[in-house]
């Protein structure tokens, strides 16, 4: 394969920059040329393609968002929409693509590669750590960094004041920046999609935990449960404890990637340009137990995500 393209879609995610360099980087060494779409599947549609040279990357390993861009774009549901992607790509002669993005976009490439039979190969992009087939999606330990922070700050001041704060973090689906913000801050409770409430309990809790001398709660509650403001409410509404919400918002999504999802991204986008350069396509690039792995992308796609339960109680027995 000569001539890859590149684009991102769907949420932005730390990390994504530093992805777009492994990948032009890795083609460039292998003697390939690299073409980068801007705003995702849109720039397909629009024809907004750009050859990538060595020095096109420079300077974006540390950068948050996408130097690409990104966007939503509903006419790749539609068949006309995706002729127009293969035309596209036919027009400049690319013969593979890199997908960065979370698992709409990865349907976006399965369509592509299974319909059209273009090879597509799928880095795992998104905030919310909501495909089963890795252990880490690209950014996602940045915005549980981000996370970590703010509810640093949060503590320190609901503790002088002996408050409650409900904290609200992103998560549509997938409770897992909850679940691993809660853990890493010390949050004595999370609330997260996958798990009903129950208020009477969570105050019983907080109880608990000021008679054995605790000065301040915090609680973690996923976006796709309700939000902080309504929680808030709810909880207010039985406790005499003074409950303050906060909800952090899309500071999450950006922000400088950590060192995690610089190493993932470097592995991710060096193996995916890897993958294509040997002519195979139609995979979803990972990590597993430590391990940089690749796998059929629509079994990727359909793989139902598993709540860590373990660590759900870990955090029960160790916040309190
Ligand atoms: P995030 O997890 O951050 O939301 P995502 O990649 O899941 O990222 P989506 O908005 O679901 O974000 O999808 C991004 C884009 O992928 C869509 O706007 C659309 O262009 C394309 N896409 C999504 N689903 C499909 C599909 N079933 N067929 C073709 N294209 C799709």
């Amino acid at each position: 394969m000569k001539r890859i393209g590149l684009l991102t879609s769907g949420g932005d995610a730390p990390g994504m920059n530093a992805a777009i360099r492994a990948v032009v980087r890795t083609a460039i060494y292998f003697g390939m040329e690299v073409y980068g779409i801007e705003r995702g599947y849109a720039g397909l549609m629009d024809d907004i393609v750009i050859k990538q040279e060595m020095r096109s990357v420079s300077n974006i390993v540390q950068c948050g968002g996408t130097k690409l861009r990104t966007a939503r774009c509903l006419e790749m549901l539609t068949k006309e929409g995706q002729e127009k992607a293969v035309k596209t790509l036919e027009k400049h002669g690319i013969e593979g693509l890199v997908v960065i993005g979370g698992d709409g976009s990865f349907r976006g490439a399965k369509v592509l590669s299974e319909q059209y039979g273009v090879p597509t190969i799928g880095i795992p992009g998104t905030i919310d750590n909501d495909l089963q087939y890795t252990d880490y999606t690209l950014g996602f330990d940045t915005a549980v960094n981000t996370c970590l922070d703010i509810i640093n700050k949060l503590r320190d001041t609901m503790t002088s004041h002996e408050r409650v704060s409900v904290v609200e973090v992103m998560g549509r689906h997938c409770g897992d920046i909850a679940l691993y913000s809660g853990i890493a801050s010390g949050a004595e409770i999370i609330v997260v999609p996958e798990i009903s409430f129950d208020l009477e309990n969570i105050v019983a809790r907080i109880n608990r935990s000021r008679a054995n001398g605790k000065h301040s709660n915090i609680i973690v509650i996923a976006e796709g449960v309700m939000s902080a403001e309504q929680f808030a409410k709810k909880l207010q509404s039985i406790t005499t404890h003074a409950v303050r919400p906060t909800c952090i918002g899309h500071v999450q999504r950006g922000g400088s990637p950590s060192m995690a999802d610089r190493m993932l991204a470097a592995q991710f986008g060096n193996k995916a340009v890897r993958l294509l350069r040997d002519g195979i396509g139609n995979r979803a690039v990972g990590i597993h137990d430590n391990k940089i792995i690749d796998m059929d992308i629509i079994e990727a796609v359909s793989m139902k995500k598993k709540f860590n339960y373990q660590l759900y109680e870990t955090l029960q027995m160790i916040s309190m």
